[in-house]
């Protein structure tokens, strides 16, 4: 079943609210999902309590683990570090960090202060560096290969280097709309057409099974 651990709803710039993009990643054949919304210092603190709360109340009623998160977007690396933290501190079980896209002026520096700060989930790297990549390996951060136009443009060059330098990937969909979610057999044709070879899959998979039960566990 499909996990997606970076997805946006109304309190950034997604469509839906937390309730109904729950329900439909759970209809669409999801097995956990994580809400992250972009975030910066103006409001971390207003979005995961409403986040969190949605999670709390719908947990009992769903057959999926909902993951309250953040995706901290366009933030100047040095003020990286602490947004993790605070957002952590919030209640946040998921942190991603809005990566080095090409297709986005996102900072140069922070795909390393990501890194560096222990996000979860560097989402669209772009052309990461190589010592990037040897650094998210020894901190296993998982790299992202994305669903999302655009940001997907450097899925083959993530992909490739990841592997040759032995990163750790994950697929998310990074939603903003109904129509973004996707069944776990799109997200294995997204991962074969960025040139992963089927047998390494699975390992993609299973990375973001095992962040999730870390994450579980740390509760
Ligand atoms: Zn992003
Ligand atoms: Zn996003």
């Amino acid at each position: 079943m499909m996990i997606d651990l970076h997805t946006h709803t109304v309190f950034s710039d997604g469509e839906l609210i937390p309730f109904e993009l729950i329900r439909r990643a759970e209809a669409i054949g999801y097995s956990a999902l994580a809400i992250t919304d972009h975030m910066d210092a103006s409001n971390i603190d207003l979005i995961i309590p409403r986040v969190v709360k949605a999670v709390q109340k719908m947990r009992s009623y769903v057959s999926i683990d909902v993951l309250p998160g953040a995706e901290i977007t366009h933030a100047p690396p040095e003020l990286i570090p602490e947004l993790i933290k605070e957002a952590r501190h919030l209640g946040a079980k998921i942190v991603v960090v809005h990566g080095e896209t090409i297709v986005e002026p996102v900072l140069k520096g922070t795909n390393r202060a990501a890194i560096e700060a222990g996000a979860d989930i560097l989402s669209h790297p772009g052309l990461i560096s190589i010592e990037d990549l040897l650094l998210a390996k020894e901190k296993n951060v998982l790299l992202e290969i994305t669903a999302r136009k655009g940001h997907s443009l450097a899925n083959g060059y993530v992909a490739k280097e990841a592997i040759r330098f032995g990163a750790p990937l994950c697929i998310n969909t990074d939603s903003h709309s109904p129509s973004d979610l996707i069944t776990k057999e799109t997200a294995r044709k997204i991962l074969l057409a960025a040139g992963i070879e089927e047998n390494r899959i699975d390992s993609i998979f299973e990375n973001a099974k095992f962040l999730i039960d870390k994450v579980l566990r740390r509760n």
